[in-house]
């Protein structure tokens, strides 16, 4: 069984064929799915997707992609959802994407810092996006997140810096990309780093692992990194299934 942590779901990409593509997740062993917010909107959507499937749970939050349009209750509702959702179960996605000019970075920090002070003090996990940003993310978590917990999805950093974060509390998100034959880098991460803070998620719509690369993504697609991550570790899927599900339902504080 497959717990996809970081899947966007509620994209306009599957307006057409959301049920048929949730069906082909299920039978492809995937019982468990994490579905993010980027913005007010898409974290309205996720928690409308936790409501409607048992399988589905949402994080709310302002990716940094969105971080200059803010509006001025988003963090209030962000907050609500919460405090009263049982199956929003942490802030995100989050983070600082440094690849592009604009949001301008001290925009970006400012909306980040305020996510990681609401995280701390409400005590739940962060699904973290960092894109070009490793250093400054993790001063900031250190600076404004004291015992934050959570996630690096689609994970893009080195050994070393992975092995930090796990002792900051943090996991590891590991996605199509590792399946990408050039990614050397990651797959030795992988291959070596510690079991019980191994996540794996799709990013989905996005970075398709063969042997659909170039297509749209689907969670039912994480079994080949589930696949990639046995053949790396020398381990059998299902031991890495079983493993990465614990992970999961830990971090997110599922029963
Ligand atoms: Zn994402």
């Amino acid at each position: 069984m497959l717990f996809d942590t970081h899947c966007h779901i509620n994209d306009e990409a599957f307006a057409e064929d959301r049920q048929e593509m949730l069906e082909r997740a299920f039978a492809a062993g995937v019982e468990y799915m994490l579905c993010p917010g980027t913005n007010l909107e898409t974290s309205a959507s996720a928690v409308q997707l936790a409501h409607e499937y048992t399988q589905v749970y949402a994080a709310v939050g302002i990716h940094p992609e969105d971080a200059a349009s803010v509006p001025a209750e988003a963090f209030s509702q962000i907050r609500r959802w919460i405090v009263e959702e049982p199956k929003v179960v942490a802030i995100g996605e989050v983070g600082l994407d440094y690849h592009w000019p604009e949001p301008v970075r001290q925009v970006q920090q400012e909306v980040f810092i305020e996510q990681v002070e609401l995280a701390a003090e409400l005590d739940v996990p962060l699904v973290i996006h960092d894109r070009e940003a490793h250093g400054d993310v993790v001063d900031i978590l250190r600076r404004y997140g004291k015992g934050c917990r959570g996630i690096f999805h689609c994970y893009s950093g080195s050994f070393e810096m992975a092995k930090e974060l796990i002792k900051m509390g943090f996991y590891i998100g590991f996605g199509g990309t590792t399946v990408f034959p050039k990614s050397h880098k990651l797959k030795d991460i992988a291959a070596r780093l510690q079991a019980d803070r191994i996540l794996l998620e799709t990013d989905c719509p996005y970075l398709t692992p063969p042997p659909y690369r170039g297509k749209r993504n689907e969670p039912a697609y994480v079994r080949f990194v589930a696949k990639e991550i046995a053949r790396l570790r020398g381990r059998d899927e299902e031991a890495v299934q079983q493993m990465t599900m614990e992970n999961g339902k830990r971090i997110f504080s599922i029963p």
